[in-house]
């Protein structure tokens, strides 16, 4: 049933807080631009087929949400995937997916902008589409419709997706999104119909419009390949944009403050490309050539970004972090400029083997609970086969160097199903495992746990790399081999295997080299029910057979061996690499031989820190000519700036582990420092924002699940470090503010809130103080968590600043505080507490709620029925109601806790209109005790006071309404006594006066609005 609407003019208003996560769909973050829609030329809607957790930490969105923002003449706007729940409420309600910023429906855009990182989301794209109210096909779309386009990596191929698609943008996005958008409008103003519009967007070049190419049926593989333009003057193959970085600097900026996001920190990407050349990976082939920002502009951007998103991490980021060419002096630059402001530095996927040992020194000091490598494929010859460059010796002096020093674990991750392998090479996974369990063993000492954990998944080959032709393991061959690895493991007891269900990659191999039939499969399967397919547990298998069954789709045909002559169906599709550079990889791979990296000077695999000895090496740097045509002058020269800009003049200059023992003295004083590299930072986006649609998510490798629903990703090469906050125990100075939570953030989880007060006064220049322990956390004690959807106009929490404020500088505090926050978090007051003065916790001993109901769900006299349903319940002597806690159900007496309950007067519904609640309203005024041995929820009370019984025994449904949180209070009395005097939190010299009763809050297990 419906409750009362919490957001004013919101469509979703009435149910969001049925749903999952409702604040995924609220708004209202920080950062968060809510343009003038009269404004601008061109209305964008930035689109991404996941959940918002899993889309709001995609870069290329940021950037090109900052991008269209920033520009007067366009604006933009966002929208994710509705989880399943969601979906079933707009079709059940006939309402339209909007923004997140104006809750606009998608059709109402004149532009609409897929991100397509991976070909497991197509299916949401139907979703999206659908429920935005824009026919699914481009085909289907009239004159008013947006324009539909996308970008991404799997833009580069994207034919089994292309029929639902006007137009696709290739390569990097920061120059054509808005090119697109505004040229798309202007025509669209002149009145030029909607075809003669695409061919004028395809003519912009880097554009790829499906509907302006011939298809035709490939003789040697049946694939339908396309042929050629219908229209003169359009690109025919398509080129892809390439933009240079240093012009369009990293935003510092971007929507904070919702739902946790799946990499909740500030990821800064530092370069584009790679110069590893791992023969399976597609964003290393796609993005070439490498280009690094500028340092400078990183160094500045990351303090820009650091103050004004209160995050207290920072994230660097590239395909291969440790690759960029002055990585080592620019985390040192980095790394001095953070310490001062307490904040971690995150460097993802740096370079596992050959780790320096002070480099695990540093790991270890920040008491790390494993490390993990991604070794790929488990012998010397496959690692060749897939130029990945590492060798066993390396990897098994990192396990000695690891297991040494002290860690028990570490994980290593491999893939099955590579080109030309073997069950000697499957078997060798688990033997380098064992082998490196062995080394550990045996660096570790006796007695020590040695835990090595293998984690394996299945190879995709993947379209412009060198296995684009490669055959693809079938779902029968891959169980073979993964029963191949578990009956290897059996005897080696310090070796966990962990393979991944392979039915999901093998739907991914099939979209990934599929052409355009496949759109039908698509449709079909979306039709019957396909959602989620990179979910395991959403993806629907059935769905899919039936769908390739009905479009008599042999996938077979698209996971075999292809022949290098073959057209295929991204042959269209130009992403820069030569004709014959990927064929002779191939080759290479098929011989055994490896590709030492490219852009390196020949025969290392670092780069030099310092200038003097950048300068003195002039030997050449490797070059493949792939295609790309990278000018190598330019390149040595670009980086003997850097490395000049940065100050890293000479040799004498710290390596990365210095840089990070610089980074975190107290780290360095102090054993209890923690930040585990485990949770180091994965490798995130380090692909450019394509088309509208933005990507740069985390760069999957081929053959694996998109990172954010696996284990965590490791880098290319492993575990990176954090700079450690330094512990400061119970220090600094005592504070208690009081808040609001109205709007959007009275659907955001209690852990959300918790975890974004202190970016709030991060923001504000106010950082809080840190406790000590192995995992710091600002130090701060809130008042009982809200059940979601329950507002509050009387919040409380303690906590410890810094800095020593007079009550000048606290109310100037306080007043800037609310600015910097999501909407709806407001504060009010704060006040400096003593060094005896009680928490929080221990003073509260009630709450007064509001609860409100339409009097049409009361129906008569609304008044004098619910005065009769009081007057009944205080005279009850108990008032039993079944509660579900994780499926556990118990009884509570609602009675025990109620302390008053009556019809609300005017100072009532006056509050219930400052929460933002309007319509004609009846309320309950209640109130209600809050002990340590436990508490009510207002659900409960509204059920046990005006509900009918439903549902299992003992359960009572109570009629629609929202509960708001009048008050929380102390009591000169102890709890349960209703005649002890109230009194405010913020009344210190009352609550001082209180003997501090033992732990007076009740136990978080209840996550209730009372307890
Ligand atoms: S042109 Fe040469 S250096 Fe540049 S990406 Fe290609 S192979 Fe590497």
């Amino acid at each position: 049933m419906d409750s009362l609407p919490l957001l004013a003019d919101h469509p979703y208003a009435s149910f969001l807080d049925q749903v999952e996560k409702p604040a995924r769909y609220a708004g209202g973050e920080v950062g968060s631009v809510v343009k003038d829609w009269a404004s601008v030329e061109a209305r964008v809607c930035l689109a991404f087929p996941d959940v918002y957790d899993i889309g709001m930490s995609h870069l290329g969105f940021k950037i090109l949400y900052k991008l269209l923002n920033d520009d007067p003449r366009t604006l933009a706007e966002r929208c994710y995937a509705p989880w399943v729940d969601m979906e079933a409420e707009l079709v059940k309600r006939g309402l339209p997916l909007v923004s997140l910023e104006s809750a606009r429906p998608l059709r109402g855009f004149d532009v609409v902008g897929f991100s397509l990182q991976f070909e497991l989301t197509y299916s949401n794209i139907l979703t999206m589409l659908h429920l935005g109210g824009i026919p699914l096909r481009a085909a289907e779309r009239g004159e008013d419709d947006p324009i539909v386009i996308a970008g991404g990596p799997t833009a580069t191929h994207p034919e089994p997706i292309a029929p639902f698609l006007d137009a696709l943008v290739i390569g990097d996005g920061e120059e054509k999104a808005t090119e697109v958008a505004l040229t798309w409008t202007r025509l669209k103003r002149e009145g030029v119909p909607r075809r003669e519009r695409l061919v004028a967007i395809a003519r912009l070049g880097a554009v790829y419009v499906p509907s302006l190419y011939a298809t035709r049926r490939d003789p040697d593989t049946g694939f339908e390949v396309v042929d050629r333009p219908l229209v003169d003057g359009i690109p025919f193959p398509v080129e892809r944009a390439l933009v240079d970085l240093n012009r369009y600097p990293f935003p510092d900026e971007s929507p904070a403050g919702g739902p946790e996001a799946i990499f909740d920190r500030m990821s800064i990407e530092i370069a584009r490309g790679c110069t590893e050349g791992c023969r399976f990976c597609q964003a290393g082939m796609i993005y070439r050539p490498v280009r690094e920002r500028d340092p400078e502009q990183v160094v500045d951007t990351v303090m820009r970004a650091v103050k004004k998103s209160g995050q207290d991490e920072v994230s660097l980021t590239a395909l291969s972090t440790a690759d960029v060419s002055c990585i080592s002096p620019l985390i040192k630059k980095v790394t001095e400029r953070l310490t001062a402001e307490r904040i971690s530095l995150g460097v993802s996927s740096l370079r596992a083997y050959g780790l320096e040992p002070d480099l695990l020194d540093e790991l270890k000091r920040v008491r790390a609970t494993g490390l993990t490598f991604a070794p790929e494929a488990g012998t010397q010859r496959m690692r060749d086969v897939v130029n990945k460059n590492v060798t066993e010796e390396q990897l098994l002096e990192t396990a000695e160097r690891v297991f040494s020093r002290g860690w028990g674990k570490m994980k290593l991750y491999f893939m099955i199903g590579l080109p030309t392998e073997t069950d000697e090479d499957v078997r060798g996974i688990v033997e380098t495992g064992a082998r490196a369990a062995g080394a550990g063993r045996k660096a570790a000492g006796r007695g020590k746990p040695v835990d090595v954990t293998v984690s394996v998944s299945t190879h995709v080959p993947k379209p412009h790399t060198p296995f684009q032709w490669a055959a693809m393991d079938t779902l029968a061959e891959v169980a073979r081999k993964q029963q191949l690895l578990r009956d290897t493991v059996r005897p080696y007891r310090a070796v966990t295997l962990k393979t991944h269900e392979a039915h999901a990659s093998v739907l991914e191999g099939v979209f990934a080299r599929g052409d355009r039939p496949l759109a039908d499969v698509l449709e079909r399967a979306w039709r019957s029910g396909a959602r989620f397919d990179s979910w395991d547990d959403q993806l629907e298998l059935s769905v899919w057979e039936e769908a390739f069954a009905h479009a008599g789709v042999d996938r077979a045909k698209y996971l075999g061996t292809l022949p290098v002559t073959a057209r295929l169906p991204w042959d269209h599709i130009d992403v820069g690499l030569e004709e014959g550079f990927l064929a002779r990889e191939y080759r290479k791979a098929l011989q055994n031989r490896l590709s030492p990296p490219c852009g390196k000077v020949a025969g290392t695999f670092v780069h030099h820190t310092n200038l003097e000895d950048a300068r003195a090496d002039a030997r050449r740097l490797v070059c493949y000519d792939c295609g790309v045509a990278c000018d190598m002058t330019q390149m040595r020269e670009e980086r003997l700036t850097f490395l000049d800009r940065l100050g890293a003049h000479k040799r004498s200059l710290p390596l990365i582990t210095d840089a990070i023992a610089a980074a975190s003295p107290e780290a360095a004083a102090s054993p209890e420092a923690a930040a585990s590299p485990e949770a180091a930072a994965p490798p995130e986006a380090a692909a450019p924002p394509e088309a509208a649609a933005g990507a740069a998510g985390e760069p999957a490798r081929a053959g694996e699940e998109a990172p954010s629903r696996r284990e965590e990703a490791p880098g290319a090469a492993g575990g990176a470090p954090r700079a450690a906050r330094a512990p400061q125990g119970r220090g600094g100075f005592r504070y208690r503010f009081r808040f609001e939570k109205t709007g959007p953030v009275a659907l955001l989880g209690h852990l959300d809130v918790v975890r974004e007060l202190p970016r709030v006064l991060r923001r504000v220049g106010a950082p809080m103080t840190y406790t000590a322990g192995f995992h710091p956390k600002p130090d701060m004690t809130f008042s009982p968590a809200l059940s979601l959807g329950v507002i509050s106009l009387d919040e409380y929490v303690d906590l410890r600043l810094e800095r020593d404020l007079d009550p000048a500088a606290l109310g100037a505090l306080v007043a800037s505080m609310t600015a910097a926050s999501p909407r709806g978090l407001v504060f009010r007051a704060g006040a400096k507490l003593g060094p005896e003065d009680p928490s929080v916790s221990k003073l509260i001993a009630g709450a007064r709620y509001a609860i409100a109901f339409a009097r049409s769900a009361i129906g008569g006299d609304a008044e004098a029925a619910l005065a009769a349903r009081c007057s009944a319940a205080l005279s009850a002597a108990s008032l039993p109601i079944r509660r579900e806690i994780e499926r556990l159900a118990k009884m509570v007496d609602v009675r025990q806790y109620l302390v008053r309950a009556e019809v609300g007067g005017p100072e009532v519904l006056s509050a219930l209109a400052r929460a933002g609640l309007a319509g004609d309203l009846v309320a309950l005024d209640v109130e209600v005790d809050i002990r340590g041995s436990g508490a009510v929820k207002s659900s409960e009370v509204a059920a046990v006071i005006a509900g009918e019984p439903g549902g299992a025994p003992g359960a009572i449904v109570p009629p629609p309404h929202r509960a708001v949180r009048l008050e929380l209070f102390g009591r000169a009395a102890p709890a349960g006594s209703a005649a002890g005097e109230r009194f405010s939190l913020l009344d210190l010299e009352r609550a001082r006066r209180v003997k501090a009763a033992p732990e007076r809050a009740a136990p978080a297990s209840l996550a209730a609005d009372a307890g």
